[in-house]
């Protein structure tokens, strides 16, 4: 039987803490100018609150090693946008895991912007999560529904094969260390974020899916995000949710003042 079945009980309760993280995805923003500006007004801000929320930035390639120089020595975490699975290759414009680890500790994949855009399939995806985690580099692994799978009413089916077909192979001791984040592509840039309590079930749903496939420890200490249109004045509700574990943010973390702020709402909880 296939181990990646829908479950019948959302049993995700348990005493683990786990540490909130906030995680800026600049898109195609920022000069490497820019890029080293913004990420200096983070890590002045933030350097008082890593105690209690981790951090991540994730500018585009050309501005991560000057992203990775300002935040040396700091708490704050550097992520890549995507990356190829091959080490190296006639792979013209692609990077590689092994250029990303060099400069990251994190990388996001199957973003919906790369599904969409740039026709990245499931299948492409599992291959990004083995070669980051063959390089030791965490996966921030994005799923999430679009408008018209929501108003069909597949939400909970997209997710639950999105997530399977990305994380097949993976062991129990490499999900643990992973970042899900559920992102509706509806709620991406639109000004219209899902309703915390729905974006709570969906991300209660995406952990019982990790417990049934890796075990219940492992479901415990991943780490689940809501992304889509987070702003500082929304966020609050989110993390009351006790299976959503901070943002992926797009627009608001192309200001320090307003990334500071989610920060800080994460710290303050
Ligand atoms: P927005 O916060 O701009 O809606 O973008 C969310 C996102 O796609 C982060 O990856």
């Amino acid at each position: 039987m296939h181990r990646w079945l829908p479950v019948t009980a959302l049993t995700t309760r348990s005493d683990t803490v786990r540490k909130p993280l906030i995680a800026g995805n600049w898109k195609m923003n920022c000069t490497t100018t820019e890029a080293r500006e913004l990420a200096r007004g983070v890590v002045d801000k933030t350097t008082d609150l890593t105690d209690r929320v981790d951090v991540t930035l994730a500018p585009p390639f050309t501005s991560l090693a000057a992203v990775a120089a300002v935040t040396k020595g700091t708490a704050v975490s550097v992520a890549a946008q995507d990356m190829h699975w091959a080490d190296k290759g006639a792979f013209t414009g692609e990077i590689s895991p092994l250029m990303v680890a060099e400069l990251a500790s994190q990388v996001i994949l199957g973003h919906s912007e790369r599904r969409t855009l740039f026709h990245e399939t499931d299948q492409d995806v599992n291959r990004k999560v083995h070669a980051a985690l063959a390089h030791g580099l965490t996966p921030i692994l994005c799923v999430g529904e679009t408008l018209e799978q929501r108003e069909a009413e597949q939400t909970d089916l997209v997710v639950t094969v999105q997530l399977a077909d990305a994380l097949e192979g993976i062991s129990a001791g490499e999900a643990s260390s992973l970042i899900v984040a559920y992102e509706p592509v509806w709620a991406i840039g639109s000004g219209l974020p899902c309703d915390d309590a729905e974006a709570g079930r969906v991300c209660t749903l995406i952990r019982s899916q990790l417990a049934e496939a890796f075990g219940p420890a492992a479901a415990d200490s991943a780490r689940v995000l809501y992304g889509g249109s987070v702003k500082p004045g929304n966020f609050g509700a989110y993390l009351h949710h006790e299976d959503i574990d901070g943002a992926l943010v797009g627009g608001a973390s192309l200001e320090a003042d307003s990334f500071n702020a989610l920060v800080r709402t994460a710290a303050e909880q």
